[in-house]
C-alpha cells in the first residue's frame, strides 16, 4: 500500500537542529534563550547578558575558549555536557599564594572569572587537560570567582594540570577566588603535577574552591584527587587554601553543610615538608572562617613517599583501555566505560544524550476515501507520545483502461492485455482479471489470454478497491487447419463438445 506521511513533529525537530538558537524571548527584560552549542559559545560576544539554557547542550568537537562572565546563566537544570578544554583565557589577573606573594596567573574553566551569577547548570563530562609553564587555576565553572555566585550547579568529569610554573591551583567548581558557592555538587578526578625539579610551585587541590575565601555551603563532593608537588601543597575535600587576599583583611566567611567522600593520593617533593590534607579545608589563613556542619561520607588521604614519579589516576605508563558503551535511556545520559584491564583504572567519556526508544506506529484512526487518518509512535520503554502523523486520505481509481477492447484470437493462442489504471497514485490500484466463459478464455492473474476453444467472452478487469473497471470482447476461432484437424479426423461431435 502507498502512503504519504506527513510528520510536521519531525519537521519542528529537524528545524531545531539545522539553526543556531539564539534568540531574545519576548520582552526586553527576559534572558536569551539558549539551545545549542553556538548559543553557548555567543555568550562571549555579550558576556554581561542574561542567559537562560532551553536544552541540554552537546559541544563535543568544540574547542572552548574559557572567557570572563560578568552577567547571569541560569542552567534550568539542563545540561551541557562533552565540555572539553585544553586552552586558558588570553588575560592574567592576580592571584595569592599562602604568604600573599602575587602571581600574573591565567584560568580555564567553563568561564574564566565569574563576577555574575551561574545557577541550576549542570555540566556533565567536562574534561579539563592543560599543560603550562604559567600561573594558572583550571576549575569546573570559574577559573576566578570574582564576587560572583555559583549557585545548585553541579561538575563530573576529569581535570588534569601540568605545570611547571611557581603557582597552580585546580577545583572542581571554582579556582582562585571569593563570593558565594552554594547546592553545588561535584563528582570529579583531579590531578595537579608540578614537574619542574627546580622550582617549588604552590599547590592548591580542592572538591570545591582551590584558592580563595568563598562561602562554601550545602556542597557535595565526591572527589579522586592525585596531587605531586614541588613546594607546598594544600589539599582539602572543600576547599585547598582558606585565605583572604592582601586587600581584604578580614572575611566572616562559612564552610557549612556540606559532604565529602573524598580519596587524595599526594607527595611533597621538597625538604621542609608542608603538605596539607583534609577532609574539609587543607589549611585554613582566615581567622574569621567559620567551618560548621558539615559531614564526612569517606576520607582518604593516602601520602605516597615514592617521588620517582607523578601520581597519576593510571599508574600504567601505556595505558590501553577497553570501551564499553552504555546507551541512553528516556532520561539517562549514554556514556562509553574506558578500563584500563591491567590496572582497573576506569573512567567514563562520550556521553550522549537520553533518548526514548521508538516503537511500532500504531494507527489510531485508519484513512478512508472520505477522510484522513493519524497514527502515533509511543517509546517502548515509558510510554511517553514521541510522534503523531496524519494519515492522508486514500485516492480512488478514476479510470481502468485496457490495451486492446475487442480482439479476434486462434485457438491456443495467447494474448496479453495491459491494463492502466489511473491516477497512478491511486491507494489501491492494483487490479483482478475474469473470464465471463472460461471455456472459451481463461485470464491469468496479470492480464495474460489464452484462447482455449471457439466462441465469445468476455475479459473483464476490475481495480481492488472497486472504483474501476474494463472489459475486453474476445472472439477465438480455428484456424482453417484447426478446423479440418477437427471436423475431419474427430467428427462433429468432438466439435461440439467445444462450442462448434
Ligand atoms: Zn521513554
Amino acid at each position: 500500500m502507498k502512503r504519504r506521511l506527513f510528520s510536521s513533529l519531525l519537521v519542528i525537530i529537524l528545524l531545531a537542529f539545522t539553526f543556531p538558537q539564539v534568540a531574545r524571548a519576548e520582552g526586553a527584560d527576559t534572558p536569551v534563550l539558549i539551545k545549542d552549542a553556538a548559543g553557548l559559545i555567543a555568550i562571549a560576544e555579550h558576556p554581561e547578558g542574561d542567559y537562560i539554557l532551553g536544552a541540554n547542550i552537546d559541544l563535543s568537537g568544540v574547542n572552548w575558549m574559557p572567557f570572563a562572565f560578568s552577567g547571569t546563566l541560569d542552567g534550568a537544570g539542563f545540561t551541557v555536557y562533552n565540555l572539553s578544554i585544553t586552552q586558558t583565557c588570553e588575560e592574567t589577573r592576580i592571584t595569592y599564594d599562602g604568604r600573599h606573594g602575587g602571581y600574573h596567573t591565567i584560568f580555564a574553566a567553563l568561564f574564566s572569572t565569574v563576577s555574575g551569577s551561574v545557577k541550576n547548570l549542570n555540566l556533565l563530562n567536562e574534561t579539563i587537560d592543560l599543560t603550562t609553564d604559567q600561573p594558572c587555576f583550571i576549575a569546573g565553572i570559574a577559573g576566578y570567582l570574582l564576587g560572583g555566585e555559583l549557585i545548585n550547579c553541579s561538575v563530573s568529569g576529569r581535570m588534569k594540570i601540568v605545570s611547571t610554573a611557581p603557582q597552580c591551583g585546580a577545583g572542581g567548581i571554582a579556582g582562585f577566588g571569593h563570593g558565594r558557592i552554594e547546592g553545588c555538587t561535584v563528582d570529579a578526578e583531579i590531578t595537579i603535577c608540578a614537574v619542574n625539579p627546580d622550582r617549588y610551585c604552590e599547590e592548591y587541590l580542592g572538591g570545591i574552591l582551590s584558592n580563595g575565601y568563598a562561602d562554601v555551603i550545602d556542597c557535595l563532593v565526591k572527589l579522586a584527587g592525585y596531587t605531586s608537588v614541588r613546594g607546598y601543597v594544600h589539599n582539602g575535600g572543600l576547599v585547598g587554601l582558606s585565605d583572604v587576599n592582601p586587600e581584604n583583611k578580614r572575611y566572616f566567611g562559612h564552610v557549612r553543610g556540606c559532604s565529602v567522600d573524598a580519596k587524595i593520593s599526594f607527595f611533597e617533593d621538597v625538604a621542609d615538608r608542608r603538605a596539607y590534607c583534609s577532609a574539609y579545608i587543607g589549611e585554613i589563613q582566615n581567622d574569621d572562617l567559620v567551618v560548621s556542619a558539615n559531614e564526612t561520607v569517606r576520607f582518604v588521604s593516602l601520602e605516597s613517599k615514592d617521588f620517582t614519579r607523578m601520581l597519576l589516576p593510571d599508574m600504567d605508563q601505556n595505558p590501553v583501555y577497553n570501551a564499553v558503551v552504555t546507551p541512553p535511556k528516556c532520561t539517562a545520559f549514554g556514556y562509553t566505560t574506558y578500563t584500563n584491564p591491567d590496572t582497573g583504572y576506569s573512567y567514563t567519556d562520550d556521553y550522549t544524550a537520553p533518548a526514548h526508544t521508538p516503537g511500532e506506529w500504531q494507527v489510531v484512526t485508519p484513512a478512508s476515501y472520505t477522510g484522513e487518518g493519524t497514527q502515533r509512535q509511543y517509546c517502548a520503554e515509558c510510554g511517553v507520545l514521541l510522534a503523531e502523523e496524519t494519515l492522508p486520505k486514500l485516492i480512488p481509481s478514476v479510470s481502468c483502461e485496457l490495451s486492446e477492447s475487442k480482439v479476434e484470437m486462434t485457438y491456443q493462442d495467447s494474448l496479453q492485455l495491459i491494463a492502466t489504471v489511473l491516477p497512478i497514485d491511486a491507494t489501491n490500484g492494483n487490479v483482478t482479471w475474469m473470464s465471463s466463459d472460461e471455456s472459451v478464455a481463461t485470464v491469468s492473474n496479470d492480464g495474460l489470454v489464452t484462447a482455449l476453444g471457439k466462441g465469445k467472452t468476455a475479459i473483464y478487469c476490475k481495480t481492488d478497491d472497486g472504483f474501476a473497471s474494463a472489459a475486453c470482447e474476445v472472439e477465438v476461432r480455428f484456424t482453417f487447419g484447426q478446423w479440418l484437424t477437427r471436423y475431419i479426423l474427430f467428427g462433429w461431435i468432438w466439435s461440439a463438445g467445444i462450442n462448434g
